[in-house]
């Protein structure tokens, strides 16, 4: 289990499990907030946590109809 850890002050720690439901991003093309499942995903496709961007379906399907 993966968990993400923050201070939010001195002396105060949260610790949250990363779940399948749990962890969200931002459509860098139209900003809309979505969830992503990163342990559903990473099973079928190489994704690095740290830098990969996530386009929503609504633009990835804007971007085909322009191609
Ligand atoms: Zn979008």
């Amino acid at each position: 289990m993966f968990y993400v850890k923050a201070t939010l002050a001195e002396g105060v720690e949260i610790n949250i499990d990363i779940t399948g439901e749990n962890v969200y991003t931002r459509c860098p093309v139209c900003g809309k907030e979505m969830s992503v499942d990163i342990f559903e995903d990473a099973t079928y496709t190489e994704i690095c946590p740290y830098s990969t961007k996530y386009i929503c379906e609504e633009c990835t399907r804007k971007r085909k109809g322009e191609n």
